[in-house]
């Protein structure tokens, strides 16, 4: 059933603790964890805790919840102290953008200037 949690996907095993993360901060409805193979001083994940393999897919069926998952990048940012200085936003959406976790996550940047256009 959408949305439901997959057996074989590792951010749905953080979400229930099976596999463990260094995560700094809950809500109802996401999780944020430190990216194990940080690209940046700052680089947290914000997952849903629903299973939609992108941020399309949860955007369309649960708009809500893909508000909440917006929302907590930013409260993340606040938390890590890089909302004055800047952050960025990434939803690598397919295997060609990057996209190596299907379950949708946004990665939280910052704590470096950051070039534009990405690599
Ligand atoms: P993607 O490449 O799908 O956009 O991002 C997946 C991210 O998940 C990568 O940045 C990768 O470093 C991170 N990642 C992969 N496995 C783990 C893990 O077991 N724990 C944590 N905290 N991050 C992971």
């Amino acid at each position: 059933m959408a949305g439901e949690p997959q057996a074989d996907c590792l951010f749905c095993k953080i979400v229930s603790g099976e596999v463990p993360a260094t995560v700094i901060r809950e809500t109802d409805t996401t999780v944020a964890f430190r990216d194990i193979n940080p690209q940046a001083p700052t680089h947290v994940l914000v997952i849903p805790k629903v299973h939609y393999p992108d941020a399309v897919s949860l955007a369309a069926a649960e708009p809500r919840i893909a508000a909440d998952v917006l929302v907590e990048t930013g409260a993340v940012a606040a938390h890590e102290k890089i909302d004055g200085t800047g952050y960025r936003v990434v939803f690598n959406t397919g295997s060609g953008a990057g996209q190596t976790v299907f379950h949708t996550h946004a990665h939280v940047l910052g704590g470096r200037g950051l070039n534009w256009p990405p690599g």
